[in-house]
């Protein structure tokens, strides 16, 4: 007899999260830990993609016995041989998390492609953090991306979101926990996939937002003079380059985003183009589908699984915190 099996760490994923990310997500991969409940220390690592619509995508979720290079390394590993060795789309990947996240994309994950890391700037310097996090987060992350990203989607957005997602699910047991993720997961993707069909547009409501705001802006842009592809447009004093063609503009929001910034959008108004065929097909009802129509197939009641022999396996083991027991602190304070 070996020593008893201890719970350490469980990774869950389903096929149609993975199908939904490499055919309906952009190459990117946010990579965030948080801290549950309960009697033992636990944390839930996640990796989670921004769909067509710019909404939250979790695709993998792992619980694990704190942030460490170990943990992180064990679940990127698992992502890797899940998702990355099938698609090998450059990715970057996104956290605000500590060094042992991109240590294990390093050793893991041959064709990544960036790492932005926002904790970073805030050891250099505090107020630069502050007033990056306060002021100008969005165009900072803007810069972070490569352009083939095709997202201005902020960091602290998608932690937010996803941490409301969960949080019903923090206290419970290890495998109820589990369990209400994939019931979540099978909802969300069931809904969206209705939602979107009723779309009568072939941009998603969210992307179509932004594409009316940026119109709404291109009201302050004159076009200046122009040849079939290219305009010169001025807002203020500043000139910029317009290409229809090559779908940019000086400004760089444009390659960026996937969605014409003000400046392109003041020309495609003017030569009464349409604006949905200037939007990158990530940010698409069609590539949104792709997303979402693909299913978590049910799994028959417990009463008709299999019975397989297996080895009991106990909880972790607590481990007693440094310092002196909370019971002496509490005392030496009375
Ligand atoms: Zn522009």
């Amino acid at each position: 007899m070996g020593a008893p099996l201890t719970f350490q760490r469980f990774f869950l994923s389903f096929q149609a999260q993975k199908e939904g990310f490499m055919f309906g997500c952009r190459p990117f991969i946010g990579v965030y830990g948080c801290h549950l409940k309960g009697k033992f220390p636990r944390v839930l690592l996640s990796a989670i993609f921004i769909d067509a619509n710019n909404s939250v995508f979790p695709v993998a979720i792992c619980i694990c016995e704190g942030e460490s290079k170990d943990s992180w390394s064990w679940f990127i590993d698992n992502l890797y041989r899940h998702i990355g060795m099938e698609d090998n789309r450059r990715m970057t990947f996104m956290s605000d998390r500590q060094k042992g996240v991109l240590l294990a994309i390093e050793k893991h994950w041959p064709q990544f492609n960036r790492f932005c890391e926002i904790s970073k700037l805030k050891t250099a310097n505090e107020d630069a953090y502050n007033y990056i996090i306060k002021v100008e987060l969005h165009h900072w992350t803007l810069h972070a991306f490569d352009s083939h990203v095709k997202s201005d989607y902020v960091t602290n957005n998608i932690t937010e979101s996803f941490n409301v997602w969960v949080d019903k699910f923090r206290g419970l047991l290890a495998l109820l926990m589990m369990e209400g993720i994939r019931r979540k997961m099978i909802k969300r993707i069931g809904k969206r996939l209705q939602d979107a069909m009723s779309w009568s547009s072939v941009i998603p409501p969210l992307v179509q937002k932004k594409l009316s705001d940026r119109q709404d802006e291109a009201r302050f842009v004159t076009v200046l003079c122009a040849s079939d592809k290219e305009f010169k447009v001025k807002e203020d004093v500043k000139l910029y380059i317009v290409n229809l063609e090559t779908q940019s503009c000086d400004c760089g929001l444009w390659e960026l985003s996937g969605l014409p910034c003000k400046h392109a959008m003041a020309v495609i108004t003017t030569t009464r183009k349409n604006p949905s065929d200037f939007v990158h097909p990530y940010l698409t009802k069609d590539v949104y589908l792709r997303t979402y129509n693909h299913v978590i197939h049910p799994i028959p009641d417990q009463e008709q699984w299999p019975h397989i022999q297996h080895n009991t396996v106990l909880p972790p083991v607590k481990k007693m915190k440094p310092g002196r027991p909370k019971k002496n602190r509490k005392r030496a304070r009375e």
